[in-house]
């Protein structure tokens, strides 16, 4: 049987909210009985995300509360 779990993908500082976020992937791993099918994502969060969608500033796409916004894109 497939099984679904959230893993930590990068943690990173964000100005946001001023400490460290873990940013996180959906994963829907195959069932035992198909081991070569790769892992799927099936959505990302951010570890702050729900008390930062209590802030009174829109956030970003990591809340999903504003999808034009991502405060990582330009860091790497
Ligand atoms: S949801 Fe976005 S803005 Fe809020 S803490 Fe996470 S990364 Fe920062």
């Amino acid at each position: 049987m497939a099984e679904k779990r959230w893993q930590t993908i990068q943690v990173k500082h964000c100005d946001h909210v001023g400490c460290d976020v873990k940013l996180q992937a959906l994963v829907i791993l195959p069932p035992e009985r198909l081991p070569d099918q790769p892992p799927r994502v099936e959505a990302h969060r951010c570890s702050k995300g729900l008390q930062c969608s209590s802030l009174t500033k829109p956030t970003c796409v990591w809340a999903g509360t504003n999808p034009n916004y991502d405060p990582f894109a330009d860091a790497d």
